[in-house]
């Protein structure tokens, strides 16, 4: 039965206002100032159930980048191209311990990243995409997810210049120890692949399309282990635990989640917890996993 299917706006609409003002305190990043500097009120939420439901609250029409929520599909992307064995050589699937960006993590793994949704696996894995440059890397990558997707997406260059404006010395040292270790050829193409996949952006519904791209590959089952392993940085097994759907965040307060076999639920809500993962976002799928088990 498709418990998600019968999830109301009502569910959820009286919930959304209390927490609203109650969890006010998160921070948004202070290394990208245009995200810094983002509405923190900005609401949007859409679910999408296989059979076609779509249930939407907040603002369906602010675009935002995906950020980190782009790694899954870095790594569906090199699934579909490359199969499991080439992926697999540049990354692993264990979870993290450590912060998202951390090279204390890549260093004690000897410079092999430990999953594709941590900084350093997705700058490893950005060394496997066809092309010459950060542009043609990028626009494969955006073309085929527009057309499998059904989506809209397209690089934020106001966001790419904010992302530029600060030096991310954590990412350097990453791609740095990549390439001294031999998981990566070329540090500067990867990194600049990695930053601009990071800015590709959408609304709300292109969020919601590309968990149902996951949900349709024959590949799913690696994707949505990795999600529920790593997704959420330090804080996967805690969630795995109490709220059970595959999940992952971005910095940008991007946040999208997979019920398996039902659907997909997208949102968006700037303001980020220690770990960098959006509060609201959190705090409401625990709310819908009520319901949905
Ligand atoms: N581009 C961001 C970074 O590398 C993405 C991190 C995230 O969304 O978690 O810091």
């Amino acid at each position: 039965m498709n418990r998600l299917a019968r999830l109301r706006v009502e569910d959820i609409q009286a919930w959304v206002g209390e927490v609203h003002l109650s969890d006010s305190k998160g921070q948004t990043p202070y290394y990208i100032p245009v995200l810094n500097q983002v509405n923190p009120e900005v609401f949007a939420l859409q679910i999408h159930c296989l059979e076609g439901e779509i249930l939407s609250w907040g603002d369906e029409t602010v675009t935002f980048p995906l950020m980190s929520v782009i790694k899954p599909f870095l790594l569906l992307y090199l699934l579909n191209h490359l199969g499991e064995d080439a992926v697999f050589r540049r990354v692993g699937k264990q979870a993290s311990s450590y912060p998202f960006n951390s090279l204390t993590q890549l260093q004690e793994d000897r410079g092999f990243p430990r999953n594709p949704m941590i900084n350093s696996g997705a700058i490893a894995l950005t060394d496997l995409l066809a092309g010459e440059t950060p542009e043609s890397r990028c626009e494969n990558l955006l073309l085929w997810l527009n057309e499998m997707g059904n989506c809209q997406l397209f690089l934020d260059h106001s966001v790419l210049d904010s992302v530029h404006s600060y030096p991310n010395a954590h990412n350097q040292a990453l791609s740095l120890e990549l390439e001294k270790n031999g998981y990566i050829s070329h540090r500067y193409l990867a990194l600049e692949t990695y930053n601009r996949i990071c800015c590709l952006s959408g609304k709300i519904a292109d969020l919601a399309n590309l968990g149902k791209l996951i949900l349709a590959s024959s590949f799913a089952d690696i994707v949505l282990e990795i999600m529920t392993n790593c997704g959420l940085y330090e804080a996967s097994q805690q969630f795995a635990l109490e709220v059970g759907f595959p999940t992952k965040s971005g910095v940008s307060g991007a946040l999208l989640s997979i019920v398996p076999e039902q659907g997909a639920i997208a949102c968006y809500s700037p303001l980020l917890n220690k770990q960098g993962n959006s509060i609201l976002g959190l705090n409401l799928l625990t709310h819908i996993s009520h319901f949905v088990k």
